[in-house]
Formats: structure tokens, C-alpha cells, sequence
């Protein structure tokens, strides 16, 4: 049954009394108040980054605090307005903190972007977004000059180093960070604006077509931090170091930056670097007890502690999400170096917490094995989004932990609809959203993926779109029929396998079919392997059936994997 929704008005006349609304302060959740909370309850916590122009950097949250506000009255003093969209293309560092606090803080949107995509990709989302001003890594400049003429709406360029550090640049309208911050004196008060202002913007390509873009809400980003610091999910607190290796460019760092400022955690940053011999320096000098990222990153850092026999110091948690994590992958964890893994699903369109793998009464009592299998599963839904499975005719299926089919979820900060409308109405008549991911849902609460619907394959956490590469690779006159479905990869958990039928009397190889997709794709998106088949299978409606090809290549490995 729908339930009933009233208005301010109906509700006086339902109860026939003139207050029937609370009666506490309407303080609207802005994310300032994590920023004001950090300065004034841990001015003295750390903040420790390292620098995509090399070196270290370590200060506070006060000081943060300070120049956030002086990064605000410097955008003011160029014009950023209310709504306005700001881009960053940079990795975690302090400076990037400063600007999402800074962006949202005055009112402003703060639009992360994914460095990792195809330059027509930067292109599109930027003027889509009409970024008028754009921060960026020294490492990105290069990148931003190549295609600087085709950006139509972005005004400023501000290079996130210190004056010494200012790079030779063919960029207009470029902007040292570090003088664009000391010009300001940090006298600024926070504005105060409606708690559904938007806040942030992230694109993803996580769907067909055109990157689309998820407009986050101060609203939404409020409530998501609350939850994330609550002790069932990522249960970050005043006493936690973390370090979120995942970027913040991917789904605002999976809320850890707002988290740690709102409950005063140490928040130790790595910038541009990603090997594991510097993860694991971090952990140790650092004393590093909570980290986030994706499988690949801890495949990685597995790896060199066996090879070097050094342990995980005061690590006590870390969160794997935006792929599967591997069942070896939590055991080796948690019995060899005595790390619990927190297996956590998410998207962007979910901010993206959606559900994590905490114990619950249910499963305290089974045997460990049990316990290792259901950690393999991707969690059980956090409070704030629900969530349930349907069948292709929208009816809800039984938590059974059997009956598979399109996960569906709702709540607060769970996307309405995409940036500018694009993709239309996204929820069905009942206002779930189709996260595009096929699970089932068991009856203690935990939810599993088993399959995906998208047509998209995850390699090393970044999407790679399927379609797109077939479309480049039928261009080719020696194919006929291209399919591409992701196959498992040790190191990057999917990596592209491509299948073709020929045109008859035609061929062509791998190093063929690679070479002549090298430019109308990323680099990264090229296949790993080229299969040919006499036929490829097909839906009763003419469409390449991905189950199935998937399923003729279930022991499929590549060769150098
Ligand atoms: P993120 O940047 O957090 O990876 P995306 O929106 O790019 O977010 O990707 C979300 C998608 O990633 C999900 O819909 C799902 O397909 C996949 N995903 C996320 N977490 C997991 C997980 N733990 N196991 C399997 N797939 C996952």
C-alpha cells in the first residue's frame, strides 16, 4: 500500500490544532558544519598529505578550516556565484580538501572529475557541467592543455601547487593556488542556504551511453557522513587514523573525507601515489588503523607483504568495495595479519554507502566458515537506504538467498534523477532506483551480487564501456559482429575479452584489432585478448546475449594472467 504523504496545511487540519510540527531548531544540514565542528572540537588533529608536485605536507583541521574559508572568499572575489559549478581534477591531498570545503561551503558545486577518462569524456562532462573555474593537479596540466580550446565555459585555471612549483603552461587565465589563497585573510562566515542546495557533482560512466551526472545535495552528504560514522558501516571516530586510497573523484571518496572532519579522525592522504611499497610506509609511519579502497589496491599491497614479510602495524579495518572482493582476499586478511574486511557496496548514484558486511545478531552464532561465506557477499543494507530485489515483471522477490534478479534501492541519498534530466525518470511507479546490478537478497539480511545487468566491465575500479568498444570495433572492415564481456583478471579483477565473427574472406589479429583501436578509445580500455567465433548467441530479440557469451567463457583466462 502507498502511504499516505501530507503537507504543512493538511497536517494542522488533520490534527485540528494549530502546532503539530517539532518544535526544535531548523538548523539545516550543510556540510560547513562538519568543517566548524573539526575547527573548534580537534583544531590539533592531523592532516597529513603527500604532493603531486613531490613532497609531504602535514597540518590541521583549524588550519584546514582557515583556508577553506580563505579558498571561499577567493572564489567569491572571481565571481563564483551560488550554483555555480567548480571543477577539480586532482588527486587526495590537503589542497583538494580545502576546495570541497571552499566550492560547496559558499554555495558553490564542487565538481570532482575522474582524470582517468578518454579526453572526449573530459570534454563532454565538463561543458556539460559548465565549469567555470578549474582546479588542478600539476600532474593534469598537460592533459588540460591538449584540450583547453575545446572547453567552452571554464574561466580560470588555478594549478594546485605553490609558487615555486608553477609549471610552464600554454593555459590562459592561470592561477597560482597557493597566491590565489594568501590574497584571502580568512575573515569569512560560512553563508547559510537551504540544505537541498546542491553540493557536489560527479559523473559516471557506469551506464551506456554519456557520462551522466549525480548532483549531490548538502542534504544528502549530511546524512551519508552521519552514517558513516556510525559503528556498522565505516565506524570512522576521533580516534581513527584512515587513509582512503580510494579518490575522491570516485563517489566523493566514499564519504571518508567529510567523515573524518565531522568526527576529528587523522586523515592521512596519498596523493598521487599508489604503489604498494608507499601504501605500506603510510600505514606504518603514519599509524594508519582504517583504510578504503578497491580490490586491486589490496591485491597489491597483499602481495608485497608476503614478499617482504612485513605485517599490517596498527591497521585494524579496511573496506573493500566497488568490485567483488575475493574470498582468499578476506581470509588473508583476517587470519594472516588479523585485519577484519568490510565488504561494501555502493554506487555513485548512492553517494555511495549502500550496504556493508558488519556482523548482525543473525549470523554472531554461525561457525567462522559460514561467517567467511556471507562476508563474501556485498553487506546488508545500511539504515537510510532500502533495498529489494525485483523480477522483470517488478514484483519483489523473497529473501531466500536464492531468487536472483535487478537490485533495486531508495532513500535519502539515493539519486531522484540525473544532472539536467538526462536519462529521463530513472525511478519505477513505486521510487526505486535500477542499480543496474543483478543480486539476491538471504534471510539474514545480506545481499549479494550475482550478476550485471549493465553492459560495462571493472577493471581496477574504473568503468570500461563494452558498447563503446564493440561500435569502434565493427568500424573495422574485417568484422562482421564484435561483442566484449569482462573476464576475471587477478590483478584487475575484469579485463576485456573481445569476441568476433568475421567478414568472410577477412581477418584479423589481436595486435591488429588493438592497433586500430588505439585513439578512438582509452589506452587502458584495449582488449586484453581477441577471441573469433563462427557465431556469436543471440536474444530472442536480435540483441548479443551477454549471459550467454559470458557463460561460454566462464573458464575463459587470459593468456598472461
Ligand atoms: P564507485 O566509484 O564506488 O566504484 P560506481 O558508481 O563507479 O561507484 O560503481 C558502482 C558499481 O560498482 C555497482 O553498481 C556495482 O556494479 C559495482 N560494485 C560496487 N561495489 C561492489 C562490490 N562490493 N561487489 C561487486 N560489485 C560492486
Amino acid at each position: 500500500m502507498r502511504s499516505q504523504t501530507y503537507s504543512h496545511s493538511q497536517l494542522k487540519c488533520v490534527s485540528g490544532r494549530d502546532i503539530v510540527l517539532g518544535q526544535m531548531q531548523d538548523w539545516p544540514l550543510l556540510i560547513t558544519k562538519f568543517l566548524d565542528h573539526g575547527e573548534i572540537n580537534h583544531p590539533n588533529r592531523e592532516i597529513f598529505s603527500m604532493l603531486p608536485e613531490g613532497g609531504e605536507f602535514r597540518y590541521n583541521y583549524a588550519a584546514l578550516a582557515l583556508r577553506a574559508r580563505k579558498c571561499a572568499q577567493g572564489l567569491e572575489r572571481l565571481g563564483i556565484k551560488l550554483g555555480d559549478r567548480v571543477g577539480t581534477l586532482a588527486w587526495n591531498t590537503h589542497r583538494h580538501m580545502e576546495i570541497w570545503y571552499g566550492v560547496s561551503g559558499m554555495g558553490a558545486v564542487t565538481h570532482t572529475i575522474n582524470p582517468r577518462l578518454f579526453p572526449e569524456q573530459l570534454i563532454y562532462i565538463m561543458n556539460h557541467a559548465e565549469d567555470r573555474l578549474l582546479f588542478l593537479d600539476i600532474t593534469f596540466v598537460p592533459l588540460i592543455e591538449k584540450i583547453a580550446d575545446e572547453l567552452n565555459t571554464v574561466e580560470h585555471f588555478v594549478i594546485m601547487v605553490g609558487k615555486e612549483d608553477m609549471p610552464k603552461t600554454s593555459l590562459k587565465n592561470v592561477i597560482c593556488y597557493e597566491d590565489f589563497i594568501e590574497a584571502e585573510d580568512g575573515d569569512y562566515t560560512w553563508p547559510t542556504f537551504d540544505e537541498n542546495t546542491a553540493c557536489g557533482l560527479c559523473y559516471t560512466s557506469g551506464t551506456t551511453g554519456n557520462p551522466k551526472g549525480v548532483l549531490y545535495s548538502h542534504r544528502s552528504n549530511f546524512l551519508h557522513t552521519l552514517l558513516a560514522t556510525s559503528g556498522d558501516t565505516l565506524g570512522i571516530n576521533a580516534l581513527t587514523t584512515i587513509l582512503p586510497i580510494v579518490p575522491m573523484f570516485h563517489a566523493n571518496a566514499w564519504g571518508v573525507p567529510y567523515a573524518a572532519t565531522a568526527s576529528g579522525a587523522k586523515l592521512v592522504l596519498n596523493g598521487p601515489v599508489h604503489d604498494p611499497e608507499t601504501l605500506h610506509m603510510l600505514i606504518e609511519r603514519e599509524g594508519v588503523t582504517m583504510a578504503a579502497a578497491v580490490p586491486t589496491v589490496w591485491m597489491g599491497l597483499l602481495k608485497f607483504l608476503k614478499a617482504t614479510g612485513k605485517n599490517c602495524c596498527k591497521l585494524k579495518m579496511v573496506t573493500i568495495g566497488g568490485s567483488a572482493v575475493p574470498r582468499s582476499m578476506i581470509k588473508t586478511f583476517q587470519d594472516d595479519y588479523g585485519v577484519r574486511v568490510n565488504h561494501a557496496w555502493g554506487m555513485t548514484e548512492s553517494s555511495p554507502l549502500g550496504s556493508l558486511g558488519s556482523e548482525n545478531g543473525a549470523i554472531q552464532n554461525l561457525s567462522e566458515e559460514a561467517k567467511l561465506d556471507i562476508q563474501c557477499k556485498q553487506g546488508r543494507p545500511v539504515m537510510g537506504v532500502e533495498m529489494c530485489v525485483k523480477n522483470d515483471d517488478g514484483e519483489m522477490l523473497p529473501r531466500d538467498g536464492e531468487s536472483s534478479g535487478r537490485l533495486m534501492i531508495k532513500g535519502p541519498w539515493v539519486i531522484d534523477k540525473y544532472f539536467k534530466a538526462d536519462g529521463g525518470e530513472i525511478l519505477d511507479e513505486d521510487g526505486w532506483f535500477d542499480t543496474g546490478d543483478v543480486s539476491c537478497m538471504d534471510q539474514y539480511g545480506y545481499m549479494q551480487i550475482t550478476d550485471r545487468a549493465k553492459d560495462v566491465i571493472k577493471s581496477g575500479g574504473e568503468w570500461i564501456s563494452s558498447i563503446d568498444l564493440e561500435n569502434a570495433a565493427v568500424g573495422h572492415p574485417a568484422v562482421a559482429e564484435a561483442a566484449v564481456i569482462g573476464v576475471y583478471h587477478p590483478k584487475w579483477d575484469e579485463r576485456p575479452l573481445m569476441v568476433i565473427v568475421e567478414e568472410e574472406g577477412e581477418s584479423i589479429d589481436h595486435a591488429e584489432m588493438n592497433a586500430y583501436l588505439t585513439g578512438k578509445v582509452a589506452k587502458w580500455w584495449l582488449p586484453d585478448d581477441l577471441q573469433k567465433v563462427d557465431d556469436l548467441p543471440h536474444t530472442a530479440t536480435g540483441k548479443i546475449s551477454k549471459k550467454d557469451l559470458r557463460d561460454v567463457f566462464k573458464d575463459y583466462r587470459f593468456p598472461d594472467a
